[in-house]
């Protein structure tokens, strides 16, 4: 075999110094835990006071989503999803899975985000309201202290629709910054990776959404909607690839988790620690989410990153130390998932980095799995999730088997933990869709 050289080492060298990858790249499910991670998180560029400024750019946003969103009116115009419990899930998983899960199973229902329904619905809208503000704001269109109702006047529809939005997305992302972007009045170019589905595509395009599809996957349309969109100055491109302020707008979930926590009387201490697990693309949602809960819950949440077994790109980054300089082809993987939210060959440019120290443990999962799941998950508790989003519920059951195995320095009690599986997306799914998935999970 020739020695083909990967990032400055062969592939022989690469597996000497990580045996994991053997079984990474034979796509076998691997349980990783971070030998960075450290419990107590340093000083840096980013800190909670950024979290609470996005928390506030979204209540003054909440009077213009009331109005022209009416399923935010019961929550005043904020977007926010349940916390719930999911006890005969746990039975479920317990039973099919021959394990004991310790603790309770909670499930946040990031699926029914109102507007978009996924994880994307935090992220997204928040970067498209936040350059809309600046636009405005910059234009003496509005003051702070405002009612931002304004927003939905035609005078700043007629001022946005000078003005472009563009991204790169594998649908949801699409879906969120399309349909925000559209309702405030501006131009919207979503650049869909060969991966998204046909129904989102659609669904855009009826709102009036300029789609344009590539055959190639979701880095070359990332590449393709900054591109269309340097040099342009009436052109704003959100990059999920590196965007601070998408990843500010997932974080405000951990402000909001914490009430909610509250609310159902669920403590969270070194004895009741919070493990919490996340679906991941790109790892922008995973990690501001992250950020946050790190920010509110120090060391007593332990976040733990899902990803398909052939997408596991920040995976890669993370083990290698390369981040977003290697690619999962860069070691023979294909980057083919029915997993779509998570079809991501390359990780974000900052996030990894930004976060080696704070995620406790990356894991992967085949994707006849994420079906199986997702039936059990519909059987058991009448919820819909699409497949990206059931990535989460095998978490625990590899951190127990792991934990049983003693190959996990992850050095937590369990007894009285809280899991919380990030259920990032499906309400929207069209039901003759939801009901393929469902019955190739039987
Ligand atoms: C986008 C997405 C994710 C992951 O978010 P990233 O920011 O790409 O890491 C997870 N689940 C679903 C359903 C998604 O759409």
């Amino acid at each position: 075999m020739s020695e083909k050289v990967i990032l400055g080492r062969t592939l022989v060298e690469w597996k000497k110094r990580l045996p994991l990858l053997n079984e990474v790249i034979d796509l076998k499910e691997v349980f990783w835990t971070n030998p960075m991670y450290q419990t107590a998180s340093e000083p840096s560029s980013l800190s909670f006071k950024n979290i609470m400024d996005a928390e506030e750019r979204l209540a003054r946003f909440a009077p213009y989503i009331a109005k022209v969103f009416p399923e935010t009116e019961n929550s005043s115009g904020l977007i926010e999803s349940p916390l719930i419990s999911v006890p005969q899930m746990k039975r479920g998983l317990e039973q099919i899975y021959h394990f004991e899960l310790p603790g309770r199973l909670l499930l946040k229902c990031d699926s029914h985000l109102p507007i978009s329904g996924s994880i994307k619905a935090r992220g997204g809208i928040y970067e498209v309201l936040k350059y809309a503000e600046d636009l405005a704001l910059k234009h003496q269109m509005i003051s702070l202290k405002d009612d931002y109702s304004v927003f939905a006047d035609q005078t700043f529809k007629d001022f946005f629709s000078r003005y472009s939005i563009a991204v790169g997305s594998t649908g949801n992302l699409g879906l969120s910054i399309g349909i925000m972007s559209a309702k405030l009045g501006f131009n919207v170019y979503v650049h869909m990776s060969a991966d998204a589905k046909r129904w989102k595509k659609d669904l855009l395009r009826a709102k009036g959404v300029n789609v344009v599809e590539h055959n190639s996957d979701f880095s070359e349309a990332v590449a393709q909607g900054r591109k269309q969109a340097a040099g342009d100055p009436h052109m704003y491109f959100i990059d999920d690839e590196s965007s601070r302020h998408l990843f500010l707008g997932y974080s405000v979930a951990a402000i909001r988790l914490k009430k909610q926590l509250e609310d159902m009387n669920i403590q969270v201490n070194e004895e009741n620690p919070l493990v919490v697990y996340l679906p991941c693309g790109v790892g922008g949602g995973p990690g501001g989410i992250t950020f946050g809960l790190k920010q509110v819950f120090k060391e007593h949440v332990h976040c733990f990153f899902a990803e398909p077994t052939h997408s596991p790109c920040m995976l890669l980054g993370l083990m290698t130390g390369l981040h977003d300089q290697v690619s999962v082809q860069d070691f023979g993987l294909d980057n083919q998932t029915e997993a779509d939210g998570l079809a991501v060959g390359r990780p974000s440019g900052f996030v990894g980095k930004f976060l080696e120290k704070e995620i406790s443990g990356i894991y992967t999962v085949e994707d006849e799995k994420l079906f199986t799941l997702l039936t059990i998950l519909a059987d058991t508790e009448g919820i819909y999730l699409e497949p990206s989003a059931l990535a989460g519920f095998l978490g625990p059951v590899q951190l127990l088997k792991s934990q049983m195995g003693g190959n996990n320095k992850l050095d937590v009690s369990l007894k009285k933990a809280t899991h919380i599986i990030w259920g990032t997306g499906g309400s929207m799914v069209p039901k003759a869709e939801m009901k393929k998935y469902y019955e190739r999970g039987i």
